[in-house]
């Protein structure tokens, strides 16, 4: 076969993969190119929310559309608990999934190696450690953000506390942001997404866990240090 009945891919984050398992389904002979060993590099367990409010019809259904399956944790969130800018507190709830809670990182039930596992059943070659440096005949770029302008300071933990969803909207938490704590399974991530004072990222975490531990009941057993990055263009 050449190389012009081949589609390459770059990147084998969730963009990546599901192009490549949507093309394979339809035909395509396709290559992954990932310059890591594995998928899911920038994340270990980390929680992060599927939205299903932005778009009539339920996410998972949309996927299941272009021929996604659920094969990884997706839990239903029905209740998400907000904090306005002067620490007033508003449960919203919905009949429908306000967003389904998943895992990122190559751990097991994870978003990332669902996604891998379905692409390599749809017959796509995954290529690790290979980074892509041109698309000579065309091809997919998906190569996640180049670039930051905001920075996102947290801990991933374990915790024995109920599943819960919590965000707030405090400049004393994450100026220009929002901190949020999602707990799904005994799992945990809190985060302070800042978009401005960088350099007090620190504080801002410290009073992010303390805000959580008084008004979300957070305990955190084995917390490691998250730091992630995200441009305007990425979603958070
Ligand atoms: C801390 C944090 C929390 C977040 N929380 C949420 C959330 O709750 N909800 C939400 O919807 N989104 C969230 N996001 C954003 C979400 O993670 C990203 O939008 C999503 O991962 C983007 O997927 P992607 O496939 O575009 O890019 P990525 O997941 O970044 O994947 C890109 C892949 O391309 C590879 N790559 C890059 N360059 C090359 C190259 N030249 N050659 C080969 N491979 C290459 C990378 O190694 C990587 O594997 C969060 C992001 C962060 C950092």
């Amino acid at each position: 076969m050449n190389a012009e009945n081949i589609t390459p891919v770059c990147g084998a984050g969730p963009a990546g993969l599901v192009a490549a398992i949507t093309l394979a389904r339809a035909g395509r002979r396709v290559i992954v190119y990932e310059r890591h060993t594995e998928v899911g590099n920038r994340f270990h367990d980390d929680l992060q929310g599927l939205e299903n409010w932005t778009t009539e019809g339920d996410v998972l259904e949309e996927l299941a559309s272009f021929g996604v399956e659920v094969n990884f944790t997706a839990a239903p969130f029905h209740e998400a608990v907000l904090f306005d800018p002067e620490g007033r507190e508003h449960v919203y709830q919905s009949p429908h999934p306000m967003a389904y809670i998943v895992h990122r990182g190559a751990v097991p039930g994870s978003l990332d190696l669902g996604l891998r596992e379905q692409a390599l059943a749809a017959g796509v070659e995954i290529r690790f450690r290979e980074p892509c440096r041109q698309l000579p005949n065309g091809g997919i770029v998906a190569e996640g953000p180049h670039g930051a302008d905001a920075i996102g300071v947290g801990y991933l933990f374990d915790t024995d506390r109920a599943d819960g969803a919590f965000v707030a909207l405090s400049d004393d938490l994450a100026p220009q942001g929002y901190a949020y704590l999602l707990i799904q399974g005994g799992r945990g991530t809190v985060m302070s997404w800042l978009y401005d004072d960088f350099h007090r990222d620190r504080e801002y975490l410290e009073r992010t866990v303390a805000f959580f531990q008084r008004h979300a009941g957070l305990v955190m057993h084995d917390p490691r240090r998250k730091i992630g990055r995200a441009s305007c263009r990425e979603r958070v």
